[in-house]
């Protein structure tokens, strides 16, 4: 295939690279001082690996691991006074999570960040161990803001650029990981972290360290801009990224307009112009559940990275670098991804504080919101650019990759892109959760729900009665998820000493919701932290007091 060398043919660093990317790419190493006399391929300086991914010392056979990741981000903050390096917990393992904390800022810590009054912006990549593209493009943009690249996103932004999230599974390299994904070919990590965890499903229930430490960094740092790096599964399509907002129907209405109307219609456009790609909303072409053929999103649950920061008030993306393009170019596609959401953030960065800021202030308390929801068709049919692979063999195992082929075609069909309620109920003033519940108690605080102890004071309130639960049969990321059947009807409540309220009128107060609501598709109720405490006929242990 072509982009395998051997060993012994790793390419010198410079012109070879120059001629693939293009000139602005690859001042590089240059880093500050010669980045100016960098204009063309035409004068290049002398070749430089300092600030090389693995990915490009290798020609994209390799990936970086754990130990290049940290190596790069800490000679990058020796070299720069605005880069800083720290990292913002562990794995399961206990490898440290790298951070390099980026902009006009005295330190890395949480409270310098949030004193700079910027906004700041969350780069994750790697995720799922084998999806190594983000965590490749995230390193090539800090190196260009170390070359002056981008020299006025200081000026609004602050970045926060995690480029290894789910660092145990990175580190669990097989020639055989992510079947037919085209390449690197050396190899790469696994899906699930140490414990077996999909760490994009952990984010509600919080099972392992590693969700347990972004939430801590996202409740820190406060980022008004998450972004995550995926690489796809499935369908054969024409794009060479496909993208998602947060789409759970909670989600405040403003940060989906900023979204679905503004920035992501925008860095479409401008990667077409200047690189001639097609990117589009993420989906998976077939027919689900029996019904039509049609463009399928993925789901709509908080589980999800991106699902959750929406129900957090911030403004959420996902990126799915198309796994058939070869691994160099679905690096490219992710950085290009991320440098126009950023210009677009620079551009936009007081009305981005604004939305937050704004939806952080407003109260849900009395609004009918969702528990459940299910896939919309849309009104009206769209066109999807359909394509197609090449087949080749993985020079070392044998087994077929799959390589995008430069022909598309357009077939038109239904979009299911958006969610919408199949089951709502009213936002309460509070919840009263019981000293007992301690599973469910630790979670809220590492979700940082705000919580305040209850007095002894009789209140009247909202208790759910049981009619059935259901437990489904299939253990599920470790649990058996259950469904909970029944109604709210009103009660007197006493607190009892230990007992703590939640109240949703604090900025978490979507996602409390969907955390204790016992009929919420993805609370801690549905993970079965309460299962032992479910009886029919009987109260759920958090009751509510209404409010609005
Ligand atoms: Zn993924």
């Amino acid at each position: 295939m072509a982009t395998w060398q051997p060993m012994e043919k790793i390419p010198p660093a410079f012109e070879q690279r120059c001629t693939r990317a293009g000139p602005l790419r690859f001042t590089v190493s240059a880093t500050l001082a010669t980045a100016a006399a960098l204009t063309a391929c035409g004068a290049p300086p002398p070749p430089d690996d300092t600030f090389l991914t693995r990915a490009e010392r290798t020609d994209y056979r390799e990936t970086s691991s754990h130990a290049d990741v940290v190596d790069f981000l800490q000679r990058a903050a020796a070299t720069s006074p605005s880069v800083h390096y720290t990292t913002y917990g562990y794995t399961t393992e206990g490898r440290p999570l790298p951070l390099a904390v980026v902009g006009d800022i005295e330190g890395p810590s949480p409270a310098s960040v949030r004193a700079s009054g910027k906004t700041v912006v969350y780069l994750q990549g790697n995720i799922h161990g084998g999806e190594v593209c983000g965590k490749e493009a995230l390193q090539m943009l800090l190196r260009d803001l170390l070359a002056g690249r981008h020299g006025a996103w200081r000026e609004s932004m602050v970045l926060l650029i995690a480029p290894i999230y789910n660092a145990d599974g990175n580190e669990r390299v097989t020639l055989t990981n992510r079947g037919r994904q085209h390449g690197p070919i050396g190899g790469m990590g696994q899906r699930p972290n140490a414990q077996g965890y999909d760490l994009n499903r952990d984010h509600m229930k919080l099972d392992s360290p590693e969700a347990r430490s972004v939430a801590r960094l996202l409740n820190e740092y406060n980022p008004q801009v998450a972004v995550d790096l995926h690489t796809t599964n499935g369908t054969r399509h024409a794009y060479h990224l496909t993208y998602s907002p947060p789409l759970h129907p909670n989600t405040p209405a403003e940060i989906d307009a900023f979204l679905r109307e503004g920035l992501l219609p925008h860095v479409t456009t401008e990667v077409r112009d200047k690189h001639g790609w097609e990117y589009y909303y993420y989906g998976n072409a077939g027919a689900r559940g029996g019904t039509e053929r049609g463009w399928y999103t993925f789901d709509h649950r908080p589980r999800f990275n991106n699902n959750y920061l929406g129900l957090r008030n911030r403004i959420a993306i996902l990126s799915e670098a198309y796994s058939y393009a070869s691994f160099e170019e679905r690096v490219l596609a992710t950085l290009y991804f991320v440098e126009e959401i950023l210009d677009y953030v620079h551009e936009h960065a007081d009305e981005v504080r604004r939305i937050v800021a704004a939806a952080d202030a407003a109260t849900v308390v009395g609004d009918s919101l969702a528990l459940r929801a299910a896939p919309e068709r849309s009104d009206a049919p769209v066109e999807i650019l359909m394509g197609a692979t090449i087949e080749e063999t993985h020079p070392l195992t044998g087994r077929p990759l799959l390589l995008r082929a430069d022909t598309q075609y357009v077939e038109t069909m239904y979009e299911y892109g958006i969610f919408a309620p199949t089951l709502r109920e009213r936002v309460p003033q509070s919840y009263l959760i019981p000293a007992g519940l301690q599973e469910v108690l630790t979670r809220l605080a590492a979700h940082g729900i705000a919580l305040e102890p209850a007095d002894a004071t009789p209140v009247d309130a909202e208790a759910f009665r049981i009619d059935s639960v259901r437990t489904s049969e299939r253990p599920f990321q470790g649990h058996s998820e259950q469904t909970l059947f029944g109604r709210y009807e009103p009660t007197r409540v006493t607190p009892a000493p230990g007992d703590m309220w939640a109240r949703a009128d604090q900025p978490l107060g979507r996602l409390l919701f969907s955390l204790v609501e016992p009929q919420s598709d993805d609370g801690l109720a549905n993970w079965g932290f309460l299962a032992d405490q479910l009886r029919a006929g009987e109260p759920y242990p958090i009751v509510r007091v209404p409010g609005g």
